[in-house]
């Protein structure tokens, strides 16, 4: 057992955070640092060097020999190049340690091999990463040591972005600029900055490490291609909120300790629905740092898992039949000084700026439904997305029944009066109080849901970055904002007429707003009527990046520009055609090498069992024997077919044009034809003989954690 540690001490200790700042920096160059990381002023690089040797002097004391520019290019995934802190030897061959502000703000690794969809030639590879330093660099231990780990974003040599976070930041500024225009209306004068706040909970698998080495289609792919329902799965809602296991229970302390001295703020944590599935969730953060804290948070699940003989599965759908994972993200707007503006207060009907904000938000979802619904698309999220466990993919509104009754009252009479009461829950129980229940019911189902003082966007994929849904979020909020602030800023009368632009944003776009049930068939007929897009696959929801719409919002506010957007493009369609040929060549290789001999062992055996059996006793009935054999031996041979067509149209994929011509190709041809091959061998797992088959089910990896 791990030992026992004290949580306040050490929180954060592996963080250069402003406590150490605050500690370890001259007075003036501190203030200086802190004036960039608020305000954005530029850093001299005097200052820089300080900051970089005070930075090397506490990671040195921490054990780093090295730093890296820690970067989160378009695979989703962080990428580092370790550089130690060594010089050149001197002539008394010692060397020492050094770290020089240049090395601190800017550094360019050999980006090559980092997709940027063709922003950028091989032969012209220059890119570059530069310090953000409004996210605390850290120090990483390890058994292979310790790493100074710098937050940077990362661009080519021509300024474009080639990650995640730039546009991040550049979102981030842009929303922020267009609030405080709708705060200065209302007659705010204090409030220095908004900022998108950002809580997301990250769902995972655990399954025992010595069962995962032995399934190929998770090794390779993170899934399994195949594999037959044990006879039970989720239906009892036995592991939801449930007891967790003592092996469990001992990875999530370890995980939190480590997560902790990253300064990570792990909060919650249970069971989730499905079997062997579970939730981590932090406090929430200025979006920047959530998403590099979500990264964290992935990075560490993983590796915490190998010291406890597991691994953890981030993959959105890892078990077909049980449900997949998801990440919920919790976004809200909040200023310097502390006020959430999607906080409604007790009467959301008198709160006008919030009104004001929260149609803005409707107006801005309803917009950007196809943005949204992209942002959260990639070839694992297909799996759940419209499937009848995770939210559908039909973006919608889920308001509650109070804010939905001062919204109606707003449409049909053009004035608010009254909020529902929230109430007090009554248990029936005398020696249990009668708390206080929330004005709103929870619900399960909407992808976008307000929840009390923030909405919570659920579409997004586990294993994906949480940078691209907020990159929307913050947008498409700007753009409505920047468009309310244009005309109020001229208005007259400004009460009445933030009046009727309320009343006008509600009535436009009410439609967006549903709050019954998300999974239902009769609310996909609904939002059919209601002209809203259902957007089914991740390659289906690609174009939209690139619209005359789309182009024109984020240039308008210099988060993307037209390359940049034409280049995610490309990079997501290269993405998903890439993930579903690994996975189409995984399932050839295991079918034609595993399964098929296992399966012809297996009639093997039967033939061999029927001629003893009649030798030993002429008359014995063998006919189970025989139609077993019968059955096994048919689809054997069905897979056998399956395997043909799936190989002859695997490579017939290299004939494509790269990018959406090729990814349709997977989408619209490939995958039929995996299910094809998957079908038959699935139910050759149910008659074959457990032992004769060549892998762990999925009983043994999901029931015997
Ligand atoms: P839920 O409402 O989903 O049951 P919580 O209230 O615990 O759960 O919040 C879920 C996530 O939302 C957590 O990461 C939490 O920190 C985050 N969160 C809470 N309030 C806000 C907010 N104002 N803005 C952004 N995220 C928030
Ligand atoms: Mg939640």
């Amino acid at each position: 057992m791990s030992e026992a540690f004290n949580v306040t001490e050490i929180f954060g200790e592996n963080v250069f955070n402003d406590t150490v700042m605050k500690q370890r920096l001259p007075k003036k160059v501190y203030e200086e640092l802190r004036r960039t990381i608020d305000k954005g002023v530029e850093l001299d690089i005097h200052i820089a060097d300080v900051v970089a040797n005070a930075m090397k002097d506490w990671a040195i004391e921490k054990g780093a020999t090295h730093y890296t520019h820690w970067f989160q290019p378009l695979t989703g995934v962080t990428a580092e190049k370790h550089d130690s802190f060594i010089s050149s030897p001197g002539t008394d061959g010692k060397v020492l340690m050094q770290f020089s502000g240049k090395e601190l703000v800017k550094g360019e690794p050999d980006a090559s091999s980092f997709p940027s969809g063709g922003l950028r030639a091989t032969f012209e590879a220059r890119g570059y990463t530069a310090w953000d330093c409004t996210s605390p660099a850290f120090v990483k231990q390890d058994a292979a040591g310790a790493i100074l780990c710098i937050p940077t974003a990362f661009c080519s040599y021509t300024g474009e972005a080639l990650d995640k976070k730039t546009p991040l930041l550049r979102s981030m500024e842009a929303v922020n600029t267009q609030a405080l225009r709708i705060l200065r209306l209302f007659g705010n004068t204090t409030s220095a900055r908004v900022t998108p706040s950002v809580g997301s909970e990250q769902e995972y698998f655990l399954v025992d490490r010595k069962k995962y080495l032995k399934r190929k289609d998770l090794i390779f792919t993170g899934r399994t291609l195949f594999g037959a329902m044990p006879p039970k799965g989720q239906e009892l809602d036995d592991h939801y909120f449930g007891t967790i296991r003592e092996r469990i229970a001992s990875y999530m302390k370890d995980l939190n300790e480590e997560l902790w001295k990253l300064g990570v703020p792990a909060k919650t944590q249970h069971n989730e629905v499905a079997p062997a599935q579970h939730e981590l969730a932090p406090i929430f953060e200025e979006a920047n740092i959530a998403v590099d804290h979500n990264q964290l948070i992935m990075e560490l699940m993983k590796k915490v898992a190998g010291r406890h003989d597991l691994v953890c599965l981030l993959h959105e759908k890892p078990f077909a039949g049980v449900n997949g994972s998801g990440k919920h993200n919790n976004w809200s707007l909040t200023t310097d000084d502390g006020i959430n503006l999607l906080d409604p207060g007790k009467t959301p009907h008198e709160n006008v700026q919030f009104l004001l904000v929260l149609t803005a938000i409707m107006k801005a979802v309803d917009t950007h439904a196809d943005l949204l619904r992209e942002s959260a698309g990639n070839h694992g999220n297909d799996h759940r997305l419209g499937a009848n466990e995770a939210p559908p993919a039909v973006i919608s509104m889920f308001l509650g029944e109070q804010l939905g009754d001062v919204l109606n009252q707003l449409i049909n009479t053009g004035n608010a009066t009254s909020s529902l009461k929230a109430g007090r829950l009554q248990t029936g129980v005398s020696t249990i109080p009668n708390i206080k229940k929330d004005a709103t019911d929870r619900n399960r189902t909407s992808p976008f849901a307000f929840t009390g003082n923030k909405f919570e966007f659920r579409m997004v994929g586990s294993s994906d970055s949480v940078a691209s849904p907020n990159v929307v979020l913050n947008t498409i909020v700007a753009e409505v904002f920047c468009d309310i602030a244009d005309e109020l800023e001229k208005a007259d009368d400004f009460d009445s007429a933030v009046h009727d632009l309320i009343k006008k944003m509600a009535t436009e776009h009410q439609r967006i707003v549903f709050n019954g049930d998300g999974y239902s068939d009769e609310w996909l007929e609904e939002a059919e009527r209601r002209g809203l897009p259902n957007i089914k696959t991740t390659v289906d929801a690609i174009p939209a990046l690139t619209t005359p719409k789309a182009v024109k919002l984020f240039e308008k506010f210099g988060v993307f520009t037209k390359a940049e957007l034409e280049s995610r493009a490309e990079v997501q369609y290269e993405a998903y055609a890439k993930a579903i040929n690994i996975e189409a060549r995984a399932m050839i290789d295991i079918a034609g090498k595993q399964i098929i001999p296992s399966v012809i062992k297996a009639t093997i055996d039967l033939a061999g069992s029927i001629n003893e059996v009649t030798a030993a006793c002429e008359d014995a009935d063998v006919s189970v024997q025989t139609e077993l054999l019968q059955e096994t031996s048919a689809l054997l041979s069905e897979t056998k077919v399956a395997l043909a067509k799936l190989q002859d149209i695997v490579a017939e994929a290299a004939d494509k044009e790269e990018g959406k011509e090729q990814a349709e190709y997977f989408k619209d041809v490939v995958k039929p034809a995996m299910l094809a091959l998957r079908a038959p061998v699935d139910k050759l797992e149910m008659i074959v003989d457990k032992d004769a088959w060549p892998m762990p089910s999925y009983g043994d990896l999901i029931f015997e954690v």
